[in-house]
């Protein structure tokens, strides 16, 4: 195909994240140009259904006239100020007072970040400096999940339990392990009900904090649900067991609420939705429907009393961005929360998600797909060769790759994540336009179908 000279010089000079690097001079970049609704717009003024909400963030869609206005305005008025030494704005106050109030748990203090990524290497710093405050200096390792996603800064994704945020970059570092998926559907045992396989997992959890020892075990992280691992929403009776197994050991629980936060699970938080008590709470994505940067780290009173006891003596917190707190960001995410709240988002979410579920559970009928899971706006379908057995396909057909590509030909975005492929659209989604996006995904599986065996 004819470059332009806008992919030329994105060919030439910018090296993108998260792509294989060795052929995006061949694949070229999708140049999306403009954001309309639940649409992103390329530069051929192609339009497409964006049933990702990108990464996981855009809630309220691509150009929400109030986000874009509270951006405006405080660009006008204050660009830029920082939170260091006991300075502040009017926004970053408000934004941490609505927090602490929105928050599932009792939490005395929030932190800001720039990304899901420093909201949870502040997580780990905050787990380490509190052991330390605490007098247990020994109580450090924590244990996340594997498949789990926390982000890529170098304790993130040590955090991380996908192997392409390992391999090669000589990750994870020391003190971070990693335990069993919460897959039912692909880790259980054969016959083994959802509420059985939770107490494996939890009796795992428990045998695993004994051979590290107690005493060094300091925080379990978790995402609600499971997002870039593939959608996974836990077994029954999951957190309520696990939880049960932290408190025994004095083990701390880090919420990663970077997707599951602001409704999009049903409730506020993810951890409402499946009764997680977080001690640490982070977040980011839907905080400001990704129109800035900026993520959030609750503290809850016990964690914070004595961060705030240890810096009396130091004489500081030794932590911060130069742009934790920043002003533009802050007064864009407090607008999303009241756009939120305005707009009814969580009532229309209740609304719209049986339907949402309803018809991914209908793509069970269809020969190659194994698994519909989700829960709220969030869920995935899963391809496999065979259905009885579970058995995956070749990974080197590539077919959740493929079947990206051809909802990508019909006008529609989502993620193939293996042979799992997402959906995650903006919560403002109306019913008719997600009648269209499933329209398009049923044409894209016709394909992809057609291909097959
Ligand atoms: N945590 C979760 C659950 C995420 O999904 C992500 C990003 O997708 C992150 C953390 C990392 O966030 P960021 O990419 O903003 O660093």
């Amino acid at each position: 195909p004819k470059r332009s000279a806008l992919d030329a010089q994105d060919i030439g000079a910018h090296l993108h994240p998260y792509t294989n690097l060795a052929a995006h001079e061949d694949v070229g970049p999708l140049m999306i140009t403009r954001g309309d609704g639940i649409h992103v717009i390329d530069e051929q003024g192609r339009k497409y259904i964006e049933g990702m909400s990108a990464l996981w963030c855009s809630s309220l869609g691509f150009s929400h006239p109030r986000l874009v206005q509270a951006g405006i305005d405080a660009l006008k008025t204050l660009p830029y100020y920082h939170t260091f030494n006991h300075r502040s704005n009017p926004a970053i106050a408000q934004l941490a007072d609505r927090l602490i109030q929105l928050a599932p748990a009792p939490m005395a203090k929030v932190f800001f970040a720039n990304s899901g990524s420093e909201a949870n290497d502040t997580a780990i710093k905050i787990i380490w400096y509190y052991h330390n405050a605490i007098g247990k200096p020994a109580k450090k390792k924590i244990l996340s999940r594997q498949r789990g996603y926390h982000g890529v800064t170098v304790a993130a994704a040590s955090l991380t339990g996908l192997p392409a945020n390992h391999q090669d970059f000589d990750l994870p570092i020391a003190r971070i392990g990693h335990v069993e998926c919460p897959h039912h559907y692909r880790y259980a045992n054969p016959g083994e009900s959802e509420a059985d396989f939770a107490t494996r997992l939890a009796d795992a959890l428990e045998q695993r904090i004994l051979q590290e020892g107690p005493d060094t075990v300091a925080a379990f992280i978790a995402e609600p649900v499971m997002g870039a691992g593939g959608v996974i929403v836990p077994p029954e009776t999951y957190f309520e067991k696990i939880q049960a197994v932290l408190r025994k050991y004095e083990v701390l629980m880090v919420a990663d609420e970077v997707i599951c936060g602001f409704g999009r699970t049903g409730q506020m938080f993810g951890s409402q939705t499946f009764g997680i008590q977080p001690d640490i709470l982070t977040c980011a994505k839907a905080l400001s429907s990704g129109y800035v940067p900026i993520s959030a780290v609750m503290v809850s009173p016990t964690v914070y009393e004595a961060m705030a006891a240890n810096s009396g003596k130091i004489g500081t917190f030794g932590h911060g961005y130069t742009y934790s707190g920043h002003p533009v960001a802050a007064a864009v995410a407090l607008e999303t929360l009241k756009v939120y709240e305005d707009e009814q988002i969580l009532a229309h979410v209740h609304r719209l998600s049986p339907i949402f579920q309803g018809r991914l559970r209908g793509y069970l009928e269809r020969a190659h797909v194994g698994e519909a899971r989700g829960v709220g706006m969030i869920g995935a379908i899963e391809l496999v060769a065979d259905k009885a057995t579970r058995q995956p396909f070749d990974p080197a057909l590539k077919l959740g790759y493929r079947l990206a590509q051809y909802a990508q030909e019909e006008g529609l975005i989502v993620r193939a994540m293996g042979d799992a492929v997402a959906l995650c659209p903006p919560l403002i989604i109306t019913e008719a336009e997600m009648a269209e996006m499933f329209a398009r995904l049923d044409r894209a599986l016709d394909k992809l179908q057609a291909t097959l065996p």
